[in-house]
């Protein structure tokens, strides 16, 4: 029976053991953090998620986890805001929940964890974000849960070179998750509280009837970018390790999810990375390619004047991947 190795045990990482698993061979992951724990992340999910988890058996066990059911989007450029509703509903779950679904999925399946950094050569590469930061200003990012009145809306409110995406997950619990310049932050000390409360009117307004019920985390550098151009040749990388585009889309998980599940299918079978790195393009070209045109936009301040006249749902549909399975 084959064995294939895997750096991580992540969300990447566990989908590609038990994609290597379901497809007959066996599974080790190297990963030195134990879970379940809190992460920095937006915690929304967009539908491409759901063939992605059945694909891995998973859906069922997904829906048993009770996640929040969003049906808006709504997007604040500074005073301005416009609002869209989805054709189908996206997701709220929090990693907690999810990394714990996944990883315990993978263990339950037979995968053996090795609760230490990997410590040589791999089939599979699923360590998360490792990019260097080289020339740009540093980005950050922090979240926190809130408890109160719960929204049926993702809102994402611009401003001052920061984002905050505001949204609901499981357990009437909303997730206030951003990002932004390091200048900005020291700007106002790294406090997140003065950030949301009083760095922009609306998201002010937003987060006032909710209370903290966490301390805040914060991760970084934030290193936008992607190895998809230049990958090795017989590695095969899988979710933030083979890129990191910009979060403001929602599809990191479900694109962790889905390459590493077809990294477990391939290195179960054999097939050529070549073959795997092919497939990956073809799911994320057009993505990858409206995401590096809306960030630059975002850094020449055009949404402000776009904003009002283009629906969220228009941004929303350009920035889709397509997870097929391969
Ligand atoms: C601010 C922010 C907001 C985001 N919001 C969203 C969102 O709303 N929706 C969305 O879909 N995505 C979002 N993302 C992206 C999402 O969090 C990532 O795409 C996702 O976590 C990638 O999963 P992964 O398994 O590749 O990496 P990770 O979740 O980072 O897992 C990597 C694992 O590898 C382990 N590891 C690290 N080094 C080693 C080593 N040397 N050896 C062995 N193991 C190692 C780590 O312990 C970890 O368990 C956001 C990201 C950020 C930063």
């Amino acid at each position: 029976m084959a064995l294939v190795r895997i750096a991580g045990a992540g969300l990447a990482g566990s989908a590609a053991a038990i994609a290597a698993l379901r497809s007959g061979a066996s599974a080790r992951m190297w990963d030195p953090s134990r879970i379940p724990k809190h992460k920095v992340c937006g915690e929304f999910l967009t539908p491409e998620v759901q063939p992605v988890l059945e694909e891995l058996g998973l859906w069922e066990q997904f829906l048993a986890t009770n996640p929040a059911r969003m049906r808006r989007m709504k997007l604040t450029f500074g005073r301005r805001s416009s609002e869209s509703r989805f054709a189908e509903s996206a997701l709220g779950l929090s990693r907690y929940r999810l990394d714990a679904l996944l990883r315990g999925e993978a263990e339950t399946r037979g995968a053996q964890w090795i609760v230490e950094r990997v410590p040589g050569r791999v089939d599979i590469v699923a360590h998360g974000r490792q990019f260097v930061p080289a020339g740009r200003e540093r980005l950050f990012g922090f979240k926190a849960h809130f408890r109160g009145p719960v929204s049926d809306a993702v809102e994402l409110y611009f401003f001052d070179g920061f984002y905050v995406g505001v949204n609901p997950v499981e357990d009437g619990l909303t997730n206030v998750c951003g990002l932004g310049p390091e200048s900005g932050f020291k700007r106002l000390g790294f406090d997140y509280d003065a950030l949301v409360c009083e760095g922009n009117r609306a998201l002010a307004e937003r987060v006032r009837p909710l209370s903290r019920s966490m301390d805040w985390l914060s991760t970084g550098p934030l290193v936008f970018d992607t190895r998809l151009t230049t990958p090795p040749v017989e590695e095969l990388l899988a979710g933030d390790a083979l890129q990191f585009v910009d979060p403001f889309t929602g599809t990191g998980m479900a694109i962790a999810i889905w390459t590493g599940g077809m990294a477990g299918r391939f290195a179960a079978e054999g097939r050529p990375a070549a073959e795997y790195y092919q497939s990956v393009r073809a799911g994320l070209e057009r993505q990858n390619e409206w995401c590096a045109r809306l960030r630059a936009a975002l850094e020449f301040g055009w949404p402000r004047f776009l904003a009002p006249l283009v629906p969220p749902a228009w941004f929303f549909s350009l920035t889709r991947p397509k997870l097929e399975s391969r």
